[in-house]
């Protein structure tokens, strides 16, 4: 599932080859994906020139002229990839194509379930999903204080918020393991028993642990905009390295269960 790093990275190779552009088609494959019908996102797509695109928690929004904006969100996996005009997609596969102006087509393509949502960019705050989004954790207002004030007072594990998209948007489970490991923090310790040290040492473990994803290009079976993958999985500290010892203490690497999701956890290091 595509997290804050990956669609970092794919955004910005959206950046390098989209703006500018002009959509002159659409052809859409499954319907359920769009927050309109075929006809009506046909005809209000076809047309529109691609300015910039913008990363926001796991969406990935890509402003139009005349005040729209295109918000593709991949769901648990998915790819946009440029293809030129003379490939054929798999009408099965590719559940929306955009044409473009310069012989290319993007295909959009969801493992399981994804979405491709049309938006007036003055209702981006209203809509149901994006508008609730919490603190970006790459952003200045995410600085140690406000993670602080985040967590003051709440009771459940820390693990939890920090999953939540309302609370912090953008992490999911490949690198909360290793942004937790760096923390020194079991999974399961309540957020309001972290002290101001342990606070400290999250918010520098989310920030690093997040740039570490950028700087590789992002996670497993996550490709940018020309299908390159993730090469983060070369670099875990604990994520998916169950028996393999702890780069900080060689403790071996456990795999639990915390509520309903994996942690990859070393035993002595995260307390
Ligand atoms: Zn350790």
């Amino acid at each position: 599932m595509p997290e804050l790093p990956d669609i970092v990275v794919l955004t910005r190779s959206m950046n390098e080859v989209l703006p500018g552009r002009t959509i002159i088609d659409a052809t859409v494959n499954q319907p359920k994906v769009l927050n309109k019908t075929v006809e009506v996102f046909i005809s209000l797509i076809t047309g529109r020139k691609i300015m910039q695109i913008r990363q926001r928690g796991k969406w990935i929004l890509a402003e139009l002229d005349k005040n729209l904006v295109l918000a593709f969100n991949l769901g648990m996996g998915g790819e946009i990839i440029l293809h030129a005009a003379e490939e054929k997609p798999d009408p099965k596969k590719e559940r929306v194509v955009l044409h473009l102006d310069n012989s290319k087509q993007l295909w959009i393509h969801f493992w399981w379930f994804g979405h491709v949502h049309l938006i007036e960019s003055t209702e981006i705050h209203c809509h149901k999903q994006i508008g609730n989004l919490g603190v970006e954790p790459l952003s200045t207002e995410f600085s140690r204080g406000k993670l602080s004030d985040i967590l003051s007072g709440r009771r459940g594990r820390i693990k939890s918020y920090l999953l939540d998209q309302r609370v912090i948007a953008g992490i999911g489970n490949v690198y909360i393991q290793d942004i937790l490991w760096r923390a020194r923090l079991h999974p399961e310790r309540k957020a309001n028993t972290l002290s101001d040290i342990d606070i400290s040492l999250l918010h520098q473990a989310i920030l690093v642990t997040l740039q570490e994803g950028i700087r590789y290009g992002g996670g497993p079976k996550e490709h940018d905009i020309w299908g390159n993958e993730g090469r983060y999985p070369e670099h875990y500290q604990v994520a998916y390295r169950t028996g393999k010892p702890c780069p900080r203490c060689q403790s071996i690497i456990e795999k639990i269960r915390v509520g309903s999701t994996t942690s990859y956890i070393c035993p002595r290091c995260q307390t």
